[in-house]
């Protein structure tokens, strides 16, 4: 029940009315019974700042940042964690004695389901090869992932050349410097022989083009035995790319569980004690008809 005392909680975005984190915080703050509400708010760019400002006087005690303020939001900001810097985007803002500080939940989130024991056993990640599909936020957050997990070599495919370079370029100016090898998709080929985790961040196969795939099976077929998979597409569940990596033997992830944990991190941030991951997470598979 929405009381007198109820906390506002929300994520800011444009377009917002996609988005799955009204429903997955609810859930777990309605099972805590916590006197908190989570909403959606429409945010255009031009009106980031002062829909900041109002956030403070209205008393919002934290929120999600998705596309397309990620970047933008973090000169709003009176403090950003490392690893934010690192990736360079922020997707959860809290607040602070000085203004509101910012972090990314994305690469925990993204890494959860590779620590998982069945994963650790099998691969140790030193020396390993990872090639990630597409340079954009998300692939951001990947990458440094893929660094944290100790892989020694991370190959970066995109389209646009120039984007391919910036990207490349923007690590050797970060707090966490990584070497990113670059590729245009023609080069892919050569590399999947070689990888041990192969990563989507491209929208390819997204819902409602739920027949695409980033990858043509035969190229699929190309990739090393035994490798990982990872889709960060969570509907369909599995993507056509998923289900091509599984008839190939491959060890398969989607991307609910990333989109579950970074969105609990966030929530354990903004509570200060540990939140049912469970509940979010059947809350999403009962909302997506999975
Ligand atoms: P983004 O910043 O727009 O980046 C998308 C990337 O995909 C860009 O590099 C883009 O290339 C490339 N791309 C798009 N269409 C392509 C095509 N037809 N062929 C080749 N490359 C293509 O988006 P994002 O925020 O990184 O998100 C990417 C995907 O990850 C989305 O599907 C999103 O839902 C998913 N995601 C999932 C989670 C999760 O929690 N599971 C979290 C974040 C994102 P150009 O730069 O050349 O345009």
């Amino acid at each position: 029940m929405i009381t007198g005392t109820t906390k506002i909680l929300g994520v800011i975005g444009d377009p917002i009315s996609h988005s799955l984190s009204p429903v997955m915080h609810n859930a777990a703050l309605t099972h805590l019974g916590w006197d908190y509400v989570y909403l959606p708010f429409a945010i255009k760019s031009d009106d980031l700042k002062t829909a900041m400002d109002g956030f403070s006087v209205i008393g919002v005690e934290g929120f999600s940042v998705t596309i397309p303020h990620k970047q933008t939001v973090i000169p709003l900001l009176s403090e950003i964690s490392p690893l934010a810097q690192s990736v360079g985007a922020v997707n959860t803002v809290y607040r602070t004695e000085k203004g509101w500080g910012g972090t990314n939940t994305d690469v925990e989130g993204f890494l959860a389901p590779l620590k998982q024991p069945k994963f650790s056993l099998k691969t140790a990640w030193k020396d390993r090869v990872c090639v990630i599909l597409g340079n954009g936020g998300a692939a951001r957050a990947v990458v440094v992932g893929c660094a944290q997990l100790g892989c020694t070599e991370i190959h970066v495919v995109g389209r646009n050349l120039q984007k391919l370079e910036e990207f490349q370029g923007s690590w050797k100016l970060s707090p966490f410097p990584v070497d990113v090898k670059i590729h245009q998709w023609e080069n892919l080929p050569e590399i999947l022989k070689e990888t041990d985790l192969l990563v989507n961040t491209t929208p390819i196969g997204m819902s409602p083009k739920i027949d695409q795939s980033p990858l043509e099976k035969s190229l699929m077929n190309r990739l090393k035995e035994g490798g990982i998979v990872y889709d960060l597409i969570y509907t369909p569940n599995p993507t056509r790319f998923l289900q091509m990596a599984e008839e190939r033997g491959a060890i398969i992830i989607d991307g609910l569980e990333m989109l579950v944990q970074q969105g609990a991190i966030a929530l354990q941030l903004w509570l200060k004690q540990p939140v049912p991951v469970e509940i979010m997470r059947q809350s999403l598979r009962q909302y997506l008809n999975l």
